[in-house]
């Protein structure tokens, strides 16, 4: 059976060429950078050729970025830095939809140092209201944490404009684009971004690493203590192998930034037409101009996500839905819930995310198998169409 593999979201093959850059880094360049001997001290340069890569990328310099072991702990370290170099001030503003490594960090921080988290809304296509922006940072902000994209929609925020409002306001801004990084273009350098997150792992990297870029001059306290690496910004030993990786991640993304990004709209356009002519009762779920080239959430009325994906990963397809399963009770995405979502879709909310080794071939074997999938569930479902209105009168 073949694998269609559209849940680059949560994370993507390792591509071959950071497979072949990384491996000689196991059995054979397995040295300390920190080392006295040149069998270890070499290597520093390798790190240091992997953050000129990642640098380019950004549109940022090499020494305002620091390795770090991914996208969670980059954003505790911004959130975490912010406020203790701005600790006359208490507020944290971010979005209801966020990512749980800052979403639950904020609730962590208002829970137990009495932090006042002020939350931005969305709209019904996942959009932030400008004007409740300017309103929400005030000269109490010590830091604005809004993501780049949305991981479930793939709704790009105006974070550049955010960071104007927040620098007037004298806050610090903090943005976690780890789903952003390397699938749309980005320069920094003429930002006033203090900080930004980014993931190995989601742009064709190895998990368990990330970076963190740190604006010249955004003053900074570091999170991991331990030893001098990263310029005293962050201890522990280099993740070599990792941050090797992510240099030629980073590369490759420079290189394939435009082509990959026409073709996977391109693709993600077609799956969407394709599901949307097939398949009744069916929305997507964000705005449809200013979203990811990748990601496509579709909400299939009256059947449960969960349900489709065990079905989909029969035919071998691999998505993710809105719900998470928590406490044996299904729980709508927060993401979802916070655009009002109707509760008929939310449930069968399903999230395809291609990457740039997504094929035609791929999406047209989705567009075959899936609606055939969706009509089955319905018609053994005490919530399909039919029986919907009846279910909804007796509860
Ligand atoms: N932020 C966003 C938007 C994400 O999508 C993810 C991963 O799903 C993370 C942060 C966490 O990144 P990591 O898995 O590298 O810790």
């Amino acid at each position: 059976m073949r694998t269609v593999y559209l849940d680059n979201n949560a994370t993507t093959m390792t591509a071959p060429e950071v497979f072949e850059a990384v491996h000689p880094y196991f059995l054979e360049r397995y040295g300390n950078p920190s080392s006295m001997h040149s069998f270890g001290g070499k290597l520093a340069r390798d790190v240091a050729v992997a953050r000129e890569k990642l640098a380019e990328l950004l549109g940022a310099t090499p020494q305002e970025i620091i390795f770090t072991s991914g996208g969670t702990e980059s954003d505790s370290t911004a959130i975490m830095s912010a406020l203790a170099t701005m600790s006359d001030r208490r507020e944290i503003v971010t979005t209801r939809v966020e990512h749980p490594a800052v979403l639950n960090l904020c609730k962590h921080l208002a829970r137990t140092k009495g932090y006042v988290v002020r939350w931005l809304s969305v709209d019904k296509e996942g959009k932030l209201n400008m004007d409740e922006v300017r309103n929400q940072i005030t000269d109490q902000t010590a830091v604005v944490s809004v993501m780049w994209a949305n991981n479930e929609t793939g709704v790009i925020f105006p974070v550049r404009e955010i960071a104007e409002i927040a620098y007037e306001r004298g806050a610090l801004v903090h943005t976690d684009a780890v789903q952003a990084v390397g699938k749309i273009p980005m320069n920094l350098d003429s930002s006033s971004i203090d900080f930004l997150s980014l993931s190995g792992h989601k742009l064709h990297s190895v998990k368990g690493v990330g970076a963190l870029y740190i604006k010249k001059g955004t003053r900074f306290s570091p999170f991991i203590i331990g030893g001098h690496q990263e310029s005293d910004r962050r201890g522990g030993t280099e993740n070599v192998p990792g941050i090797v990786g992510l240099g030629v991640a980073a590369s490759l993304a420079l290189q394939e930034l435009n082509p990959a990004g026409l073709r996977m709209r391109r693709l993600r356009d077609r799956l969407q037409k394709g599901l949307l002519e097939a398949v009744p009762r069916a929305r997507v779920n964000g705005n449809l101009e200013s979203r990811l080239p990748n990601t496509l959430n579709i909400g299939f009325e009256f059947v449960e996500g969960e349900a489709i994906l065990m079905r989909m990963d029969d035919k071998g397809i691999c998505a993710s839905s809105g719900s998470a399963c928590t406490s044996g009770a299904l729980e709508p995405s927060h993401v979802l819930r916070a655009m009002g979502v109707p509760f008929t879709a939310v449930h069968g909310s399903i999230r395809f995310s291609l990457s740039r080794y997504t094929t035609e071939e791929d999406i047209e074997y989705v567009i075959r198998e899936v609606p055939g999938i969706i009509e089955f569930l319905r018609s053994i479902s005490p919530f399909g169409r039919e029986n919907f209105d009846a279910a909804c009168t007796i509860h």
